[in-house]
């Protein structure tokens, strides 16, 4: 998977605005923001979607929420509130295979989204 945009990111070969970063985990600020705050929280291994989560990798997602805990405290809209999404396969908008959740706020978001 070497040609895979958020692998390169999550091994440091593409710059990205750096948020949180653990051994598993990379998060980083949205190129195209849709919202004043909008993070891509990622795993640095290759899972394409939540269709490839299974009871062997199941464990990272996990490792996710706690990280989005810890960096929406850190960007201040635990309080305020936002949303995480994963988008999956075309009909979800899914752009870059390499799962990702977003995390968005910093304004109020509209429900449902279109
Ligand atoms: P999705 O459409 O759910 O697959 O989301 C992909 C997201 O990745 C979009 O919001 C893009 O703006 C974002 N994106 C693509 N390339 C980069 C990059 N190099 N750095 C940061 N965000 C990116
Ligand atoms: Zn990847």
């Amino acid at each position: 998977m070497s040609e895979c945009i958020f692998c390169k990111i999550g091994k440091g070969q593409i710059p990205s605005k750096k948020v949180y970063e653990d051994d598993k985990v990379i998060a980083f600020h949205d190129i195209n923001p849709e919202a004043p705050v909008h993070v891509l929280v990622i795993p640095k291994e290759h899972i394409e979607s939540v269709n490839m989560i299974d009871e062997n990798n199941s464990k990272i997602i996990a490792h996710i929420f706690v990280a989005i805990n810890k960096i929406v405290k850190e960007l201040n809209i635990q309080e305020s509130g936002y949303r995480v999404v994963t988008n999956c396969g075309q009909d979800g908008g899914q752009t870059v295979g390499h799962i990702h959740f977003h995390v968005l706020g910093g304004r109020n978001l509209q429900w449902p989204p279109g």
